[in-house]
């Protein structure tokens, strides 16, 4: 644990490579785009799966907050996930979701949204919406989830797949790395593509206490998962381990 300034310097990269998620490349597969009907989020044909992921993927390894293992437990992740993955939906590997990107592996997922500590109706900004999986675990605990995806497709897909389940997501197409000023500040930002460095437009949009978890290292190499805690015009960080997650690009 350390304070450090706004200009971070993130020169050591230290890698404890054992949970990562990992770029999958192309080829793009359809994914569902909408849930079988009568789908009910508590008891569908994966429950059995989703209980035993929760139990040896995620809660074994040390995610212990009742909460989050309660939303990982309620999220249907298998309506995220492409439909050519079904019978790996619950698996303990991030699986793609075309163009490139990835739906990180639930152990990942659920630490980062334990090390946000979100809170009933907390503002909550994420970046990379990806499928949207991350954002429903998010609105899942009741928070008000903005999310930016700088791929059109991915965003609309998104957008339509959340909204269709309920969940309390706004998604828009965007460069996150200038976050979303309009909802400003946020209690909490997640970052799911990773920089080489901190994004300060998304530190100005934290408000003071509010935590950013971001994935930071060099392009097409490991990096180191941070919790950040604003405290004034300080950042507090503590390192989480080493991650692999694909890079934040920037738009042109
Ligand atoms: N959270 C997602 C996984 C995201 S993978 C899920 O739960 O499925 C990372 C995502 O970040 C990809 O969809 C990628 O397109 C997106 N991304 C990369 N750079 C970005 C940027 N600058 N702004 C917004 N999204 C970005």
């Amino acid at each position: 644990m350390r304070t450090c300034s706004f200009v971070l310097c993130l020169l050591v990269v230290a890698l404890v490579a054992c949970e990562t998620t990992q770029p999958v490349s192309p080829p793009p597969a359809a994914l569902p785009a909408s849930p079988s009907p009568g789908v009910s989020l508590t008891a569908d044909p994966y429950t059995q799966s989703r209980k035993e992921m929760v139990v040896s993927q995620i809660q074994q390894r040390g995610v212990s907050a009742s909460d989050v293992l309660e939303a990982m437990n309620a999220v249907p992740r298998h309506l995220f996930v492409p439909t050519d993955y079904l019978d790996q939906a619950y698996a303990d590997h991030p699986l793609p979701i075309g163009y490139g990107q990835t739906i990180s592996q639930p152990y990942i997922v659920a630490l980062m949204t334990e090390k946000i500590q979100v809170k009933r109706g907390d503002q909550v900004l994420e970046i990379g919406a990806g499928s949207g999986y991350q954002a429903a675990v998010l609105a899942q605990l009741g928070a008000e989830v903005y999310s930016v995806e700088i791929i059109p497709e991915l965003a609309q897909a998104a957008d339509k797949r959340l909204k269709q389940l309920g969940y309390a997501v706004t998604v828009k197409q965007g460069d996150g790395y200038l976050g979303w000023e309009e909802h400003a500040p946020y209690d909490a930002i997640l970052v799911t593509a990773a920089p080489d460095h901190v994004p300060q437009p998304l530190v100005k949009q934290l408000r003071d206490g509010g935590r950013l978890v971001i994935p930071i290292g060099p392009q097409g190499g490991f990096q180191t998962l941070w919790q950040f805690t604003r405290q004034g015009d300080d950042l507090k960080a503590i390192d989480l381990g080493g991650v692999l997650f694909v890079p934040l690009v920037r738009e042109k």
